[in-house]
């Protein structure tokens, strides 16, 4: 346990502080969520390093920087709806929740959905919802959402996320007319209008679905 404390600690420093991150609200969700009980035991070892981690069917863990950089961008503050595609482990929506947010979040794989949902409930994340859906049609009963959040990359800005972002709100996704050339985007809806800003390349897996590859 004292190890796993002090891989995380030496992650949020080496691979967050060291790369620019300073907002102490991530950096705080960072060092409580205990990421390696999102991983199978057997690569718990590699669960705090400076990379990607598979969860099984294709489907892979961002890696720590990615994490801490997307949850910065959306500018989290308490009480906020949050909505995330792309549940794969329930790590990204757990840091969500230990920001204080109410988090809505979207599998479309049916396994993955379950292992996340049962994790979820036992680590007692009471302020996160699981649905197994396509989440590029976003969850028009529960939005609109003061942001959304999608941890896979597709084709385009689904528009259904679009028409349930809050005004105002910001979304964070991974957007790339082919699957290998990806880039960061943050959404602002503000006054009916929007705006977005490139936030650099970066590599997701699919995003699949209707409004998806
Ligand atoms: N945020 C996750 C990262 C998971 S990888 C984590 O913290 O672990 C991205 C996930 O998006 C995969 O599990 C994949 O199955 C899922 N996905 C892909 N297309 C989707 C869609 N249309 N709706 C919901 N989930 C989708």
């Amino acid at each position: 346990m004292k190890g796993l404390q002090r891989l995380r600690e030496r992650m949020v420093q080496e691979q967050i502080e060291a790369r620019g991150i300073t907002d102490e609200r991530v950096l705080t969700a960072l060092r409580q969520v205990p990421r390696h009980l999102f991983v199978d035991e057997a690569l718990q070892a590699q669960a705090y390093g400076d990379h990607p981690v598979p969860i099984g069917l294709g489907q892979t863990l961002s890696q720590p920087y990615i994490v801490a950089l997307m949850t910065t961008l959306l500018v989290v503050r308490p009480q906020m709806r949050i909505l995330e595609i792309g549940t794969g482990s329930g790590y990204q929506a757990a840091i969500l929740a230990v920001m204080d947010a109410d988090v809505y979040t979207v599998e479309r794989i049916k396994q993955l959905y379950q292992t996340a949902r049962t994790r979820l409930l036992h680590m007692k994340y009471f302020n996160i919802r699981v649905k197994l859906d396509d989440g590029t049609l976003g969850w028009p009963e529960e939005g609109p959402f003061d942001r959304i959040i999608v941890t896979a990359g597709g084709p385009e800005v689904p528009t259904p996320l679009l028409e349930q972002l809050a005004d105002p709100g910001i979304m964070v996704i991974p957007v790339g007319a082919t699957k290998r050339d990806q880039r960061l985007l943050r959404i602002f809806k503000k006054d009916g209008r929007i705006h977005q800003e490139d936030q650099g390349a970066v590599a997701f897996v699919d995003l699949v679905g209707s409004h998806g590859w």
